[in-house]
């Protein structure tokens, strides 16, 4: 098993290695929203090369006065457009929003671990 990571304030770690077989349950599955702030869309569309006026149309939704990453609907789960089913991958992984990067850290997830378990198979008791 790989190193658990912890982190202050959580009651639980992370076992990264479990996202070896997990298929992205966390980029997958229910619709949910993945917000970007502008400088992460800066960042997003330098990586993939795009003027990011075309890559707002191509990849991005408003949601109220923020911006999400579009999802596609593939046999009833809703996926992140950037989720490569091909390699259980981020196509984006450089530059994914800070909301992916902290996961499963989340403060939501603080009082809400059984939830967090259903979602992700990395949670371990601490
Ligand atoms: S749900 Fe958890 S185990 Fe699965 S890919 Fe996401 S972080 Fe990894
Ligand atoms: S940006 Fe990458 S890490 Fe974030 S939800 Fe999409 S595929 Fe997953």
């Amino acid at each position: 098993m790989s190193d658990l990571i912890s982190q202050e304030g959580y009651d639980y770690k992370f076992n990264p290695s479990a996202c070896e077989s997990c298929q992205g349950k966390c980029c997958t599955g229910e619709s949910g929203y993945i917000y970007v702030s502008m400088a992460e869309i800066e960042k997003i569309a330098k990586l993939l090369e795009m003027d990011i006026k075309v890559f707002a149309a191509e990849y991005l939704f408003k949601k109220g006065y923020k911006y999400s990453i579009k999802e596609q609907v593939y046999n009833d789960s809703h996926e992140c457009i950037f989720y490569d089913r091909n390699t259980n991958g981020c196509k984006i992984y450089e530059a994914r929003p800070t909301q992916c990067r902290t996961f499963p850290f989340w403060d939501y997830f603080k009082t809400r671990v059984d939830e967090l378990k259903l979602e992700c198979p990395g949670i371990v008791d601490v």
